[in-house]
């Protein structure tokens, strides 16, 4: 029989104080499968990095710096006297204050992955000592010696093949050594320097790792007991979804469903391991429940969920040689490409192309896509109009594009909005809305009013 391994991740909130982390740690220990540990910083603490990455003047700076050492110390001061973990967290904290000071002087993504890292550093050496004062066998682990990816500071692409490698030759021996405990978010590329996932990026590392280990199930554990049917701090009334098959969940993650990083899934995916998302805080909630479709023993139900994506913006490019003519769509793609824009809707008429970019910037560096050589090239080939504050409202199921009576259903109630652009048909897992940001919570309540609690 195959023996289970399980991965478990845990969030900012799960690792954000003393008791969190004991919750976090109960949980690790209560299931003897769970053989690796990837943690995210203490909430709170990559948001000030980053703002000390973006160089900030001294009193500034030396504010930020005190909240992350309460933010960190108040863990300390829980754990019995360790001088040792204490000098290490010292250390830490005052590497981060010589880097700010160095990113106040010139900052660059590549400090910003240095700096950022620290976060998830100082949550991964405390949460061992929570372990090891519960008398569990744990080690510490720098991800950044398996976790290789290029050098695109901010938002790294993953090298699959080298991480399943280096995963061999770090991690597999550690097996006798107890619970590993390591980073999530953070990696290196080929010259060792710390490169970042973007944002949220924790749950990313957990696949991966899942992945490269072979593990049996990837537990990522939050602060809601599961995935829900929106988010439900925007629709208190959102539903658990005890299971729901990778397809609908990667088209949650990739529409704004922050409960997981939109790239968690793809490692799941392709090396089919199950996913669990429940609440550090309440484990015997339970949670969902992420896998195969043919694994789900639910009817899959034409409606699952609906996800907002916000910070949207719609490019219409009109270029009357596109009439009759060939070449236009790729010559458009070919600039986006070079200038790594990814797109996500597009629509087209015969003379334009209207496609929205997510501009909500999940790298860590925050730098905007949309930059002037990108206008000056397309401006080359057709007339660029560009709309912002957008939202992107994602409406997904199952069977979307065979199921009589889907667009009255979804667009009989959206009387009181223009809705700006929609996408049917691509995809039979979604449709998607494009409309004006301060309509997308009504329209969200709306619809799940409607489709989830008749
Ligand atoms: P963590 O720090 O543990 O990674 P996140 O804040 O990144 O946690 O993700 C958890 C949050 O995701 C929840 O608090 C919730 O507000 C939000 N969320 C968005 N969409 C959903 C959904 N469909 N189901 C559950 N939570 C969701
Ligand atoms: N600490 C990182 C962030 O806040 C990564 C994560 O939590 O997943 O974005
Ligand atoms: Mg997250």
């Amino acid at each position: 029989m195959e023996t289970s391994f399980i991965i478990a991740k845990f969030g900012g909130t799960s690792v954000a104080d003393y008791p969190s982390m004991v919750n976090s740690a109960n949980i690790v220990i209560a299931n003897s499968n769970v053989k690796v540990v990837v943690l995210s910083a203490s909430a709170g603490v990559t948001n000030l990095l980053v703002a000390l990455a973006e160089g900030r003047d001294a009193d500034v700076r030396s504010q930020h710096i005190a909240k992350i050492q309460s933010i960190q110390y108040n863990i300390l001061e829980q754990l019995p006297e360790n001088p040792e973990l204490r000098n290490e967290i010292d250390k830490i904290i005052a590497n981060i204050a010589s880097l700010s000071e160095a990113a106040s002087l010139a900052t660059s993504p590549a400090l910003t992955d240095e700096l950022v890292s620290h976060g998830e550093m100082m949550s991964s050496k405390l949460f061992v000592e929570i372990l090891k004062e519960k008398q569990k066998n744990a080690t510490w682990f720098d991800v950044r010696k398996v976790l290789r990816t290029d050098n695109k500071f901010g938002k790294a692409t993953p090298k699959i093949e080298d991480i399943k490698q280096l995963c061999c030759a770090h991690l597999k021996s550690l097996n006798n050594q107890g619970i590993i405990v390591t980073q999530g978010f953070i990696g290196s590329e080929n010259s060792g320097k710390t490169t970042t996932l973007g944002r949220g990026g924790s749950d990313y590392t957990a696949a991966l790792l899942g992945e490269a280990l072979n593990a049996t199930q990837i537990d990522i554990w939050t602060d809601v007991s599961g995935i829900y049917t929106n988010d439900p701090r925007i629709t208190p009334a959102a539903k658990r979804i005890d299971e729901i098959s990778f397809a609908e969940a990667t088209e949650m993650a990739t529409f704004g469903a922050k409960v997981l990083h939109p790239a968690t899934l793809v490692p799941a995916v392709r090396s089919n391991i199950p996913v669990f998302v429940g609440s550090s805080k309440a484990p015997q909630e339970g949670g969902t429940i992420v896998y195969n479709t043919n694994s789900i023993t639910s009817k899959l139900p034409t409606f699952r969920a609906l996800a907002l994506r916000r910070k949207q913006t719609l490019l219409t490019l009109t270029s009357l040689n596109m009439l009759h003519a060939q070449g236009f769509l790729a010559n458009v793609f070919k600039i986006l490409a070079e200038h790594n824009i990814s797109v996500d809707l597009v629509t087209t008429s015969e003379v334009s192309i209207a496609l929205t970019i997510d501009t909500t910037g999940t790298n860590t560096n925050g730098s905007s896509l949309l930059t002037k050589e990108l206008f000056n090239e397309l401006s080359k080939v057709c007339n660029v109009t560009v709309e912002e504050d957008l939202a992107l409202i994602a409406i997904i199921g199952n069977n979307l594009t065979s199921t009589k009576g889907i667009p009255k259903e979804v667009f009989g109630v959206l009387d009181d909005f223009i809705i700006r652009l929609c996408c049917y048909g691509a995809s039979t897992h979604n449709i998607c809305l494009l409309a004006k940001s301060n309509d997308a919570e009504s329209i969200i309540k709306i619809l799940h009013k409607t489709i989830f609690e008749q």
